[in-house]
């Protein structure tokens, strides 16, 4: 698989790259999968802990099982919101009592983006970005049409994102809402937040962030950058396992005027009062409905924890690596058979994956799976290297990379 680059291997200097890796030691903490030789799509299902399988375990035996209903009151009320803060201070950049966990990023993206539009009723259309992931795009279609609104799309090129002026020239005063990813699911493009966030302030209008291909990866700083709402997934860079709940921040001082559309008893002030009229929570509870999974908290919690432990600044500066190399071996070994890329060049304009485009992709998966190296396809020919940098090596980068150009040969 060595190919020659100088008088050094590829696969030599892959080794050494792994080899002088600060993090490297760290892929030791989770599962080792024996017929995979290069993981690369955990921007859509990160790998789980090593500990995971004994949290869950522990978790049914000891807590479930060993206190029954009696955790409701041993923890289990305060868990969407404490797990919330600890995300806050380890990823989010945002103070306690801003953040809470429950639902899927697709339900908490409807609550959100209702909270945001009636803020302000005489306001009638959203800015969004046209290229942005399906759900968000539904999910906005679904409340235009609900709330008779007018969805005002923003177009990017194919290997780029939204940029400020983009939002300043479609943004206006009849705006109520801009929601935008931070990175883009196909190109990684990563949107500057806070001057994105300026410009829809500008006009008014207020902002919903999705930070699903961001959060533990890419580092955040919400109360700084004056973000009003925000929603991101906890199963890809935050490891929390398939369908893991997600989280929505709002910004304090904006709480109280935040009305969410799916009024339950869990975000009542007083769920136990089970009064006759809703009351919402005065603070970041309002924001819940029914009652959320803490089973599926457990392995988030353990994520957290060693994102707290690593430091997100260390975890941003190898993500910059991986997909450097990834873009350097494309550059020599894929871009000479015709694969282009369609992410941006410049690894702070990137989020931690890099697409890459060829039109025999669609029907190459099935082979690459066979040789143990897993990419993700984005329709209509775009494979995505996702590099998560506490679990992926830069070895499988050059194991994957290479078997892609062996099946394009
Ligand atoms: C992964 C992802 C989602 C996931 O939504 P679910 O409700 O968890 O299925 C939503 N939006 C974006 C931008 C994503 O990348």
């Amino acid at each position: 698989m060595a190919c020659d680059s100088g008088t050094v291997t590829v696969g030599e200097r892959a080794a050494e790259l792994d080899a002088h890796d600060a993090l490297g030691a760290i892929r030791t903490r989770f599962l080792d999968v024996p017929d995979v030789v290069a993981y690369l799509d955990g921007n859509s299902l990160g790998r789980p802990l090593a500990a995971t399988p004994e949290r869950i375990a522990a978790f049914v035996r000891d807590r479930w099982g060993g206190r029954l209903i009696r955790g409701w009151d041993e923890g289990w009320m305060e868990a969407p919101a404490r797990l919330g803060d600890d995300l806050g201070r380890v990823v989010l950049g945002a103070a306690a009592g801003q953040t809470v966990v429950g639902d899927s990023t697709s339900v908490l993206l409807y609550k959100a983006i209702r909270a945001a539009v009636a803020l302000d009723p005489s306001r009638t259309e959203i800015v969004f970005a046209a290229g942005d992931f399906p759900t968000d795009r539904f999910v906005l279609q679904g409340i235009a049409a609900e709330l008779g609104l007018t969805l005002v799309p923003i177009v990017a090129a194919h290997d780029s994102g939204v940029d400020a002026d983009q939002v300043a020239a479609a943004a206006g005063a009849r705006t109520a809402v801009v929601v935008l990813s931070h990175v883009a699911y196909r190109s990684a493009y990563l949107t500057d937040v806070a001057a994105t966030t300026a410009a829809a302030h500008a006009v008014g209008a207020a902002t919903v962030w999705d930070l699903s291909h961001s959060v533990g990866v890419v580092p955040l700083r919400l109360d700084e950058w004056g973000v009003d709402l925000a929603v991101g997934c906890t199963y890809k860079y935050l490891n929390g396992g398939p369908g893991s709940p997600a989280f929505l921040y709002a910004r304090r001082e904006l709480q109280p005027r935040l009305a969410q559309p799916i009024q339950g008893w869990m975000g009542a002030a007083e769920p136990f009062a089970m009064g006759e009229r809703y009351a919402a929570d005065p603070g970041i509870r309002r924001f819940l409905s029914g009652t959320p999974s803490i089973v599926a908290m457990q392995p988030i919690a353990d994520m957290v924890a060693l994102l707290d432990e690593v430091g997100i600044a260390a975890v941003r500066a190898k993500s910059e690596r991986l997909t450097g190399f990834a873009v350097e071996r494309f550059d020599e070994e894929l871009a000479p058979l015709g694969v282009r890329l369609a992410s941006p060049r410049d690894p702070s304009r990137r989020g931690s994956h890099v697409t890459l485009d060829h039109p025999a992709f669609p029907s190459m998966l099935a082979a690459l799976h066979a040789r143990g190296v897993i990419p993700d396809f984005r329709r209509p020919d775009g494979l995505r290297i996702g590099l998560s940098p506490l679990s992926t090596s830069f070895a499988e980068i050059e194991v994957g990379l290479a078997a892609i150009r062996a099946e394009l040969r």
